[in-house]
């Protein structure tokens, strides 16, 4: 449930109504806006029944939260979420792109496509060191080795890195390296991965499942967020459809039903979405346009050799054309570049 106070409710209002939730063994949790301060109430409200708090000095209205996520919930968080990753921030008026190959080869490639995506504008550098592959006899990444080459990369252009991990000793061997936890698409319903990544207090990327409905995605970001972490960043990279010209089928609606449901940040990554080169750069414009916070796309020195995703991987050439024709669209939607 949610108590929105009066814009003229006092500090010692806003305590007392605290005092009362937290004598009721429940959790407060207090939304400042410039306008009224909301306090969230998450456990069994039952409990407040008798406690007349619609009445209470400084009480606006109290409004009942029926979905089950709810530090999730915009009702909760009326705000916009930002999230901060390294020197940038998603979810604020810079739009942020996140970009780098499928997987983490060796170092002169993780260099050079540090070096190249940062001279086109990116600000994270992404790639995969644990890869969540389809089958158990494919490569599945270098792991911690990959690790210490996306830190060096960091080290050597300053730009902030995010990586997936698919295990505990993942999340162990990462929080040493990394600015930001990506939890792939195939793990958004490890629930026990997504705690243990929400206790790192790291910012977490959160892939949407590969059929998952927007509902499911918040309840996993409710996971992370209920160890104390809002540090979640949402990632629509397209879902399992009918259509087979395309690997997934880009949700472009996810975003506008996303802002209208919660207060955190999302992205789009249409080169998982597609898995086709050509189509990378319309998805992303459109993305833009429905009013993403950021883009992630596969970039790699020489796509046609890339052990992963090469099809559908942008040459350093092509993305920064990309970046370019993304900035008129970016102004338009009110952010910067
Ligand atoms: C990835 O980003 O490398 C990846 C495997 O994507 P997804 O989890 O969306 O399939
Ligand atoms: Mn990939």
């Amino acid at each position: 449930m949610i108590i929105v106070m009066k814009p003229q409710a006092t500090k010692e209002n806003i305590e007392h109504i605290v005092s009362i939730i937290q004598s009721n063994g429940l959790e407060p949790h207090l939304s400042d806006g410039a306008q009224v301060t909301i306090i969230g109430v998450i456990g069994d409200k039952t409990r407040l029944i008798n406690q007349n708090l619609e009445i209470a000095e400084g009480v606006d209205h109290i409004v009942s939260v029926t979905e089950s996520y709810k530090l999730a919930n915009k009702k909760f968080h009326p705000e916009k979420s930002i999230v901060k990753v390294g020197n940038t921030s998603i979810g604020g008026s810079e739009f942020v792109i996140m970009s780098g190959p499928c997987a983490v080869e060796n170092e002169e490639q993780v260099l050079q496509t540090a070096k190249a995506i940062k001279e086109s504008g990116a600000q994270i550098l992404r790639g995969g060191a644990y890869k969540p592959r389809t089958s158990p006899y494919s490569f599945q990444g270098l792991e911690e080795d990959g690790l210490r080459l996306m830190k060096e990369a960091r080290e050597a252009t300053g730009l902030a890195v995010v990586c997936e991990v698919t295990s505990l000793a993942a999340i162990e061997a990462a929080v040493k390296y990394v600015d930001m936890i990506q939890i792939g698409a195939r793990n958004m319903q490890n629930f026990y991965l997504l705690k243990e990544a929400g206790k790192t207090g790291l910012p977490i990327l959160l892939k949407r499942g590969l059929s998952a409905t927007v509902d499911e995605w918040l309840n996993a970001a409710e996971y992370v967020m209920a160890e104390g972490n809002p540090n979640v960043v949402l990632c629509e990279r397209g879902i399992r459809t009918f259509e087979t010209a395309t690997r997934n089928t880009l949700d472009i609606s996810s975003i506008p039903v996303v802002r209208e449901k919660s207060h955190l940040p999302i992205v789009v990554d249409p080169s998982h979405a597609s898995g086709v080169r050509a189509y990378v750069a319309p998805l992303a414009k459109s993305a833009v346009a429905a009013g993403a916070d950021g883009l992630m796309i596969e970039t790699h020195p020489c796509p046609e050799k890339a052990l992963y995703d090469g099809p559908q991987s942008l040459t350093f050439k092509l993305f920064d054309k990309l970046c370019k024709e993304l900035r008129p669209y970016i102004q338009l939607a009110g952010k910067h570049f």
